[in-house]
């Protein structure tokens, strides 16, 4: 089946947004067996928005439509898409009471503009939307499909999987089944290097990177008619990719490595505790992020300067002066004192050069010492790292969490 996306929005055209929507659905449509040969960005204008439409289910069966479903004037895209498949939108009462309600919950007022995101024509199909007010819609007019789609992503993204997935999986008469293999500690072109022969040879499962900060992410995607037919097909690729890159793989299941590092002091029902110097909170701040961090997270601490790092964790000034604050000394001292009066059972530190000023000849800007702190023994871990300032306390973020993750592993 032909399938293909058109966005919906003059920022889009002018550059202002980056049409992240886009690529979203591709990658999902692609590997359900969907050919997609075309995206259109089209401005938020009826005329030129009504002669793509006629022009896309010209064309292909299935046409994705992103953004334009809002209350406002300039949000058309419903009515013209209804237009030109020769359906008229109303307003539904079940939609229109959800609507009303949601206001009245919030306190807001329902105002006429607002009917609009609760009118559709009869035969379409409402998609809930869990992070906002426009719902989405399948609209059929003969054998075409429209999907239309709100564009804010965080509202898109679960709309897609949620309901739109299951509604496309149907059509095609398949199932993805798909798995996150999360990477840290070997760049994306060695990593595609040792999979070569997977990646260039692989028909299903399908197996493709992709690029973060710091971190490669491999998705594994089998096209199957059951989850455990999916899971039989992924199972030995993915045991065949963690053979050949060995633990540098920590997830399987897409979990971050905060994340990974949350469950596992979790699981073993151990506390933790961070002094921070040039990550400047970033630790802490990932784990806050985690809901339930309560559990295992104790304190952190930014301790910047010299005379902090001495107050409030207990480096020695011997240290400071003889090793300097960015030093394997140093950081193990952190560490230590963090961990003697946090009472944690691990006490991770880090102290660095972020630049793009400072560093010596030994340790210029990028060098890192992170130390881990645990009961009897602390060890630190010197990196050097590359970039500019911001990237450099990423990465070294990461570099803490991988430390700790791997001695959870022991
Ligand atoms: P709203 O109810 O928020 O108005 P909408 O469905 O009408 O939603 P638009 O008005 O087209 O959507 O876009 C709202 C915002 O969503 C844009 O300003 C932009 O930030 C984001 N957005 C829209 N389309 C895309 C896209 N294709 N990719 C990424 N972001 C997008
Ligand atoms: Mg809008």
């Amino acid at each position: 089946m032909v399938a293909e996306i058109v966005s919906v929005g003059t920022e889009l055209l002018m550059g202002q947004v980056v049409n992240t929507d886009a690529q979203f659905i591709a990658q999902r449509l692609a590997p359900l067996g969907f050919q997609v040969f075309y995206h259109t960005t089209v401005g938020d204008n009826v005329k030129r928005l009504t002669s793509v439409v006629h022009q896309a289910v010209e064309r292909s069966d299935v046409v994705v439509f992103t953004g334009g479903l809002g209350p406002t004037d300039d949000d058309l895209t419903k009515e013209t898409v209804a237009a030109a498949l020769g359906l008229t939108v109303e307003p539904i009462p079940e939609e229109v009471e959800r609507l009303e309600r949601y206001f009245a919950a919030r306190g807001y007022s329902f105002t006429p503009n607002n009917l609009k995101q609760a009118s559709f024509p009869k035969s379409a199909v409402i998609l809930p939307n869990e992070f906002g007010t426009a719902p989405g819609c399948i609209m059929s007019a003969e054998d075409k499909t429209a999907i239309l789609l709100p564009g804010p992503p965080r509202e898109l993204f679960p709309m897609f999987q949620n309901h739109v997935m299951p509604y496309l999986e149907r059509m095609s008469g398949s199932k993805l089944y798909t798995r996150e293999l999360r990477i840290f500690g070997k760049g994306e072109s060695s990593v595609t290097y040792e999979l070569k022969d997977i990646i260039e040879h692989q028909t299903n499962p399908t197996v493709a990177p992709y690029v973060k900060t710091g971190e490669v992410t491999l998705r594994v995607t089998a096209l199957c008619q059951s989850e455990a037919e999916g899971e039989a097909l992924a199972l030995p690729m993915i045991g065949e990719i963690i053979g050949r890159l060995g633990d540098i793989v920590y997830s399987t299941v897409g979990e971050s490595l905060p994340e990974t590092c949350a469950r596992m002091l979790t699981d073993d029902s151990v506390t933790l505790a961070v002094a921070e110097s040039c990550t400047g909170g970033l630790i802490a701040s990932e784990l806050v992020a985690i809901p339930g961090c309560s559990k295992f997270l104790l304190e952190g601490c930014v301790a910047y300067s010299d005379e902090a790092k001495a107050r409030r964790l207990g480096v020695r000034q011997e240290t400071l002066e003889q090793f300097g604050a960015v030093s394997e000394q140093c950081a193990k001292e952190m560490a230590e004192g963090m961990r003697r009066s946090s009472g944690a059972n691990y006490a991770l530190a880090t102290t660095g050069f972020a630049g793009p000023d400072g560093g010596t000849e030994q340790d210029p800007v990028g060098t890192v010492y992170i130390a881990l702190a645990c009961e009897g023994s602390v060890v630190v871990k010197r990196i050097q790292l590359h970039g500019e300032r911001a990237r450099i306390r990423e990465i070294a973020t990461l570099h803490a969490f991988d430390m700790l993750r791997r001695k959870l592993c022991l």
